[in-house]
């Protein structure tokens, strides 16, 4: 039996297929639940209107939607945060910023990378060049 604290709640219990203990999965089984019900009949709600509402956290409703137990193809106003800036998003992990953002930064670092290493034969090339030059003048 593989025995783990549960990070929810932090109390000890058997790992077998789920990531929380039994007494957690019941709660969030109901937070779920509370929302779906809630979105069953606001379609129209934001996030945060449907976490006021069923006092579940926007972290748990976004992991409902991540895990596709919540659906948002018929709740046009339902979106998430964005995990980097917390932009309200409905698609994948980032925001579009973000996501550019983070394409940017990438090429950045290879930009300087190859700009590190122009660098180095630049500098290698004058080197031998100056050596050159020292060698004309006597
Ligand atoms: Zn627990
Ligand atoms: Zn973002």
């Amino acid at each position: 039996m593989n025995l783990d604290n549960c990070p929810r709640c932090g109390k000890l219990f058997a790992k077998n297929f789920r990531d929380v203990c039994p007494a957690c999965m019941r709660e969030i089984d109901k937070e779920y639940e509370l929302c779906a019900n809630y979105l069953r009949e606001f379609r129209g709600s934001i996030i945060t209107e449907v976490s006021d509402a069923t006092g579940v956290s926007i972290k748990q409703i976004t992991k409902f939607i991540r895990e596709g137990r919540i659906s948002i193809m018929n709740a046009p106003n339902m979106s998430y945060p964005c995990e980097s800036c917390g932009t309200l998003i409905r698609d994948n992990q980032l925001c579009d910023n973000c996501r550019n953002r983070i394409e940017k930064d990438k090429k950045q670092m290879f930009q300087d990378i190859s700009r590190k290493e122009d660098l180095k034969s630049a500098y290698k090339q004058t080197g031998v060049y100056k050596g050159l030059e020292r060698y004309n003048d006597k």
